[in-house]
């Protein structure tokens, strides 16, 4: 078993790492480090397994 390298920097821009976050509404959210966001209103809450999934749909991606 080897170590791989560890990342080389924080911020890959070649894939996603959007993070689930809970919002003071008691819903969820996803936002990315390229500035991705789920893409609702803010007002609009979503249970944290709409917004799994819609970082999971998101960190599938690849940027243009
Ligand atoms: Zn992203």
């Amino acid at each position: 078993m080897t170590t791989t390298t560890a990342r080389r920097s924080r911020t890959d821009l070649a894939h996603h790492h959007p993070r689930v976050c809970r919002t003071e509404l008691g819903g969820w959210t996803w936002e990315c480090a390229c500035g991705g966001a789920s893409a609702r209103s803010r007002t609009t809450r979503l249970t944290w397994h709409q917004a799994f999934v819609g970082a999971l749909i998101h960190s599938a991606s690849i940027c243009p």
